[in-house]
C-alpha cells in the first residue's frame, strides 16, 4: 500500500464530494488526476486546486469485448483517456458506450458516480456518452376497412394471383384492381389476372427494422407487373440489397397455400427470376 501525498490526497477527497479537481502548474496547466510534479517540466505544481468537468472529451480508447472480473464493468466497455473540460492532460477510466460504434475520438463523456463514495478513483463507477440522439422505437398500427375493389384483389392475393383493372377507355392496367379510372374517371368492369412477374423500377434500400420485412437493410420497390401500367410496392428478397437495381427482373415468392389469407402478407417479397434485365 502506498500513501497518497496531499495532491491526490485532495484529488480523492474531492471525488468523496462528487467532484472532480486537477492542480495547476507553475506554467498555469491544469493536470487531471493531479500530480506533485509536472511531467513536462518536473516543477513541483502549485498549491491550486481547480474544479474540472465534469464533462470531458474522448482522446483515445480501447474496447474490451470481454471483460474480466477485475474490470470496472461486466459488459463490453472501453478503455478511454477523457480530457475533462478545464483539464490540460487526460485520465483514464471506463466509458459504458454499450458497443464499439457508439464511441469516437472526440466523443462527450459524463462520469457516472457511485451512490456511496468512499475517496477512491471508483467513485466514478464509469463515464457514460453524452445523450445527442434518443432512438425510440414507435408503432403505429392500422385496422384499414378493406373497400369492395381492394376485397376483391386481396381474394385474388389469397388464390396466388394478382387481379388488375383495365380501362375500357384509355385502357391503361391497374394494380391493384380498381373500380374507377384515376386517369379518366370512367367505371373499371374488366378484371383480369396478371402474372406474379414483373420488373423494378424504382427501390429504396431501408436501414430501419421492420415487422414485415426479414433483416435490414431490405429493399422495398415499386415494381411494374408484366402486363400492368401502374407498379406497386413490394418487399425485395433473395438478394443482397446492394445487387437490386433498376430494371431487375423479379417474380412474387407466396407464402405456401394453406397459410395464405386475404393480405399482401401472402407475398414474402419479390426475388430475382435471372432473366436479363429491361430497359426502362
Ligand atoms: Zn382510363
Amino acid at each position: 500500500m502506498r500513501t497518497t501525498g496531499p495532491v491526490i490526497g485532495r484529488f480523492l477527497t474531492e471525488l468523496r464530494g462528487g467532484r472532480i479537481v486537477g492542480v495547476r502548474t507553475a506554467e498555469g496547466k491544469v493536470l487531471v488526476p493531479p500530480l506533485e510534479y509536472d511531467p513536462a517540466s518536473g516543477e513541483a505544481v502549485t498549491e491550486e486546486f481547480v474544479e474540472v468537468g465534469p464533462a470531458g472529451t474522448v482522446t483515445a480508447w480501447a474496447w474490451v469485448a470481454e471483460p474480466r472480473d477485475s474490470h470496472p464493468l461486466d459488459r463490453p466497455f472501453a478503455w478511454a483517456t477523457i480530457k475533462l473540460d478545464g483539464a490540460d492532460t487526460a485520465l483514464v477510466h471506463a466509458v459504458d458506450a454499450g458497443n464499439a460504434k457508439a464511441l469516437r475520438i472526440g466523443s462527450r463523456v459524463w462520469p457516472v458516480w457511485r451512490s456511496e463514495r468512499t475517496g477512491h478513483i471508483t467513485d466514478i463507477s464509469y463515464f457514460a456518452p453524452e445523450v445527442t440522439k434518443i432512438v425510440s422505437p414507435v408503432r403505429a398500427e392500422y385496422r384499414l376497412q378493406v373497400g369492395g375493389s381492394l376485397l376483391t384483389f386481396l381474394e385474388g392475393v389469397e388464390r396466388g394471383v394478382f387481379l388488375g383493372g383495365r380501362c375500357p377507355s384509355c385502357e391503361k392496367v391497374y394494380v391493384p384492381y380498381r373500380v374507377f379510372c384515376p386517369a379518366c374517371g370512367g367505371p373499371i368492369a374488366d378484371q383480369l389476372e396478371l402474372p406474379d412477374t414483373g420488373t423494378i423500377t424504382t427501390y429504396a434500400i431501408n436501414n430501419l427494422p421492420d415487422p414485415r420485412a426479414p433483416e435490414v437493410p431490405f429493399v422495398s420497390a415499386y415494381i411494374l407487373l408484366d402486363g400492368a401500367d401502374i407498379p406497386m410496392i413490394a418487399l425485395v428478397g433473395g438478394v443482397p440489397a446492394h445487387e437490386v437495381r433498376q430494371g431487375m427482373r423479379v417474380r412474387a415468392e407466396w407464402v405456401p397455400e394453406g397459410e395464405r389469407t386475404k393480405s399482401m402478407a401472402n407475398v414474402r417479397w419479390f426475388a430475382p427470376t435471372g432473366e436479363p434485365d429491361v430497359e426502362l
